[in-house]
């Protein structure tokens, strides 16, 4: 590495509070990118809470990718209800799956859940 105290400069603004910050890139970079970098280095209330949610769906997201490693389709499904439950757009939902239900809640703590059960039938017929 040579010695470079002229790393290029862009001016990220965070999307919620508006906040200016100055962003040193290796690279070029956008300026979408570069807001979305200030809005992760915000102190702000909001991006906190942005950041927090975020942080909580790709947790949930990587569980998902390893629970159902080769039904990308279910991934998909769960990607996109992690994102609408951790947002408060829907409460809950619950996913029929195979013979299993999974059901995804956010808390009042702000905890996302998915609680599985199985559907477990015993018969046994005597004659
Ligand atoms: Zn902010």
């Amino acid at each position: 590495m040579g010695k470079n105290t002229d790393l290029p400069q862009i001016t990220g603004k965070c999307r919620f509070c508006g906040q200016l910050r100055i962003i040193e890139t290796v690279g070029e970079i956008t300026q979408e990118k570069a807001d979305e970098m200030a809005t992760d280095q915000c102190d702000c209330k909001e991006a906190k809470v942005y950041h927090n949610r975020q942080q909580k769906i790709k947790k949930a997201n990587e569980w998902a990718h390893n629970r159902f490693e080769k039904q990308p389709n279910i991934i998909t499904l769960f990607e996109s209800c992690f994102e609408k439950v951790t947002n408060h757009d829907i409460k809950g939902v619950s996913i029929k799956e195979g013979e299993w239900t999974h059901s995804i809640t956010l808390d009042s703590d702000g905890f996302l859940t998915v609680k599985s059960g199985k559907k477990v039938n015993e018969e046994v017929n005597f004659s």
